[in-house]
């Protein structure tokens, strides 16, 4: 009797982390685990600002996969997704070949949402992969070059658009690392300006007026210019046009303005909801008994009108649930409906500072700073251990491809 085939699509936050509980759950020869991700390594989402400015080494941001997993229960397969057909149970790869599953978990994260403003996706940057965000760095020091020969100050203008939690540990990041970087490249850094643009009347608008003012306040003491108030309306590859007119010369937008869920999923007939797979109560996609979904591409209900947001916090609580459920599916067993707890929410300014709450305190300075470190080495810990904080830390750098 051939094994019943588990495929997990993506490698992200959700996906991985079912493939390491299934790991623990699946007795020997139960099932055949298939982990399928378009690189080799697994990025930490919530730090991509860093390799965006510079300021943490490649190491630190994208692990590799075949290190993480156990290779003697999980496949993984380095492929991108083109297609999966739902009926026939295949998922089909770019590369042409073919993926039979019975038990599928579609766990393919966001892709950022422009808004249809003008020239956003032709001429900004996205801080949305590994790639992506290097792609940022990569432009800055190309801008630093050419800033030398023509002396266009318009090279040296930073904007980062959307003034949420996103937008604000990139300005953060961009402060910590644009003095070290205008060093290394011979660039005056009193002629940099790193600018914000936020359409609300403030920034983080969504959080207790102390937390906007603390940010406020700390922004603007590392001199970065804040524009509230004022929508963006345009883009191209030399400005951003604002409401009443109002340009900003610059050669670098950082769009952080939004996220949705990856529109892959949405011409492979499965429901699609607000452009996410809606879930049931145990992470099921509606209507199929199979085929799970977790993390960004999901939507999960919390009551009748709210979703969960997209958050690395939902997807990891997600995982080892549908870890759980996948395992039960296959042995017919009774699933277990997911709850949510919401454990606070951490944003760094930079290295030395960060705004937030966890439980009941607000948190803010340098104690926030350290909060989201520990946030963070809590994940890893999780992921590999010590011996995965210690690598990360101090292992030998290489550039992902
Ligand atoms: P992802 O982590 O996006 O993983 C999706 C995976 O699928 C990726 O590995 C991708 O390469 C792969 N993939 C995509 N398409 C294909 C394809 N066609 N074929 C094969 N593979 C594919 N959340 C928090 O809770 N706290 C925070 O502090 C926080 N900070 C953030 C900071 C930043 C800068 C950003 C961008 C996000 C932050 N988030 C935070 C949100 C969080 O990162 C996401 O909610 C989380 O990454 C979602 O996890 P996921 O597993 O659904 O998807």
């Amino acid at each position: 009797m051939t094994r019943p085939k588990i495929v997990i699509l993506g490698a992200g936050y959700g996906g991985l982390i079912t493939s390491k509980s299934l790991e623990k759950l699946l007795k020997s020869g139960e099932a055949d685990v298939t982990l399928i991700n378009k690189h080799d390594y697994h990025y930490l989402t919530t730090q991509l600002i860093k390799t965006g400015a510079g300021t943490a080494a490649d190491r630190q941001i994208a692990l590799s996969i075949p290190e993480l997993i156990n290779s003697s229960k999980t496949h993984f397969l380095k492929a991108a997704v083109s297609t999966v057909d739902i009926k026939k149970q295949e998922v089909h790869l770019e590369d042409g070949n073919t993926v039979p599953y019975d038990y599928l978990l579609i766990a393919l994260g966001f892709e950022v949402d422009t808004f249809g403003v003008p020239g956003v996706k032709e001429n900004a940057f996205e801080i949305r992969s590994f790639r992506s965000s290097k792609a940022i760095y990569h432009h800055i020091i190309k801008q630093f070059n050419l800033y030398k020969e023509d002396h266009d100050p318009s090279r040296l203008t930073f904007v980062v658009a959307g003034g949420g939690f996103t937008g604000i540990e990139m300005l953060g990041e961009l402060a910590d690392g644009l003095p070290k970087l205008c060093k290394q490249h011979d660039i005056p850094f009193e002629k940099i300006r790193i600018v914000a643009v936020e359409a609300a009347p403030s920034v983080i608008p969504f959080f207790p007026k102390q937390s906007i003012l603390y940010t406020t306040l700390v922004l603007e003491k590392r001199n970065i210019e804040l524009i509230t108030g004022r929508k963006m309306l345009e883009c191209t590859p030399e400005k951003i046009r604002l409401e009443n007119n109002i340009d900003i010369p610059t050669r670098t937008l950082i769009w952080s303005c939004g996220v949705k869920g990856n529109t892959i999923v949405q011409n492979w007939g499965l429901p699609i909801e607000k452009g996410k797979i809606p879930v049931d109560a145990c992470l099921r996609v509606k209507n199929m008994k199979n085929v799970f979904s977790i993390g960004d591409c999901s939507l999960f209900m919390k009551d009748e009108k709210n979703a969960l947001p997209p958050t690395a916090q939902v997807a990891l609580q997600q995982a080892p649930v549908c870890a759980k459920n996948i395992v039960a599916t296959l042995r017919g067993e009774t699933l277990k409906p997911f709850e949510y707890h919401h454990k606070g929410s951490v944003a760094s300014l930079g290295l030395m500072a960060a705004v937030g709450k966890v439980g009941n305190f607000r948190l803010s300075g340098l104690f926030g700073a350290f909060m989201k470190q520990v946030i963070e080495a809590r994940y890893l810990f999780n992921l590999g251990g010590p011996a995965l904080i210690i690598k990360q830390h101090f292992g030998v750098s290489r550039e992902p491809v």
